[in-house]
């Protein structure tokens, strides 16, 4: 790698764009004291991405914008731009294809700054990169500052030997070095970090295994919870599903009884009624014989009263007979004639009080049956009012 030219626009003390070229061989500059020779040096420490102020020997970055001189005003922006050629050299690997790379930095007195390569936006870091790797570079040893070479011609051996190192490319390396260091340490405290961050992952899945342990045992409870609660919901269907059989089985002979029970009451209905329309004809047959008695009775009472005019009149008739012995003939035979019919009239009324005791006994034997059927009438209405009632226990029980 070589440097092929360098441009400078409003940088120090070069206003105006200055091209400076540098051929194959040395090239010197030459002029008087405080012309801006090395100016040249500071735009090429700085394109190459010098951050000191002070390196530039400026107090602030802003020192190497033009200020104005004489008959001229400041200007607003720097912009140096070098351009590298590839000639066969050390050159940034990732523009081996290039034939010449060209650097841009500017800086605005605004304070805003930008790089390019080969007029593209580009870092910082792009920038030294493609220094780094040439063993070139602000920090390098490669520019040699004014009297600096005296300090080398007196400088210890073990300086001399470090500049002479530095000077040969060893700058990359040793900025390799520091980065690989400045990572390595990074990669350390990270790993510390990551250990940290292991060791509370651990506890941590220490702390999730255990939850694992807590929620597996749970599951397992729970599925064995629903196990049993399957098995005691099936126990209690099969329970609840006997029991709906038996009372279908139940409602169903229920139904029966009912239907049977209801034909079985008509016909105790239809029993009673005949029993009753019985009973109220032999009330009637009965009726009539006490009717009957009561009139044989009266007879009975009207010849006994008869009787008793006769028995009456007998007496008076033998007291009449004593009082008057003549008449007794007369009386004697209508004594005779009295007790001829006093002898029919017993005889009717023995046979009446025949007929009336056989009218007694007949009534005895009716009424007798009579209150036979009252009875059964009783018991047709005790059952017919059990039937009720057991029939409405088996409507009500539906
Ligand atoms: P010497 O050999 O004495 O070191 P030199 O030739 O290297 O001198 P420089 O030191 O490069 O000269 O240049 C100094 C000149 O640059 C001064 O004249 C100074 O005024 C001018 N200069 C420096 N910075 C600026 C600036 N920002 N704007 C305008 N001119 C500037």
């Amino acid at each position: 790698m070589r440097i092929k030219k360098l441009e400078l626009v409003g940088f120090k003390s070069f206003k105006d764009r200055t091209v400076i070229q540098f051929d194959a061989g040395v090239t010197g500059v030459v002029g008087p004291n405080g012309c801006g020779k090395s100016n040249i040096v500071d735009a090429l420490v700085w394109v190459m991405g010098e951050m000191s102020a002070k390196h530039l020997r400026g107090s602030s970055m802003e020192d190497v914008i033009f200020a104005g001189a004489e008959g001229y005003a400041p200007v607003g922006m720097a912009e140096v731009s070098l351009t590298l050629e590839n000639d066969g050299g050390p050159f940034p690997v990732k523009y081996l294809n290039h034939s010449e790379i060209m650097v841009t930095r500017r800086l605005h007195r605004s304070g805003e700054s930008e790089y390019l390569i080969n007029k593209e936006s580009a870092r910082l870091r792009d920038i030294h990169e493609i220094f780094m790797d040439t063993g070139a570079g602000s920090k390098g040893f490669s520019i040699i500052e004014q009297g600096a070479i005296g300090k080398i011609v007196t400088a210890k051996p073990e300086d001399r030997r470090s500049l002479i190192e530095e000077a040969a490319g060893i700058t990359k390396f040793k900025a390799r070095k520091r980065e690989s260091v400045r990572k390595l340490s990074a990669t350390e405290s990270n790993l510390v970090r990551l250990q940290d961050i292991i060791g509370e992952l651990k506890r941590q899945l220490d702390s999730l295994q255990r939850q694992a342990q807590r929620a597996e045992r749970y599951r397992k409870i729970k599925r064995e919870a629903e196990d049993i609660d399957l098995w005691v919901s099936s126990r209690e269907y099969l329970e609840l599903k006997e029991k709906l059989e038996t009372a279908q089985r139940d409602y169903e002979q229920a139904q029966a009884q009912e239907v049977e029970a209801s034909s079985g009451l008509g016909q105790q209905e239809a029993d009673l009624q005949e029993l009753r329309s019985k009973a109220l004809e032999k009330e009637k047959v009965i009726e009539d014989f006490r009717v009957q008695l009561q009139e044989n009775q009266t007879k009975v009472r009207d010849k006994e009263n008869a009787i008793q005019e006769l028995r009456f009149e007998i007496e008076q008739a033998k007291r009449s007979k004593e009082m008057a012995g003549s008449l007794y003939d007369e009386n004697k035979i209508r004594e005779q004639t009295l007790l001829t019919d006093f002898n029919g009239v017993v005889e009717r009324l023995a046979g009446i009080e025949t007929e009336e005791r056989e009218l007694s006994t007949q009534y005895k034997n009716e009424k007798e049956k009579y209150d036979l059927k009252q009875q059964r009438i009783q018991q047709c209405d005790d059952g017919l009012s059990d039937s009720r009632r057991e029939l409405l226990t088996v409507t009500g029980a539906e």
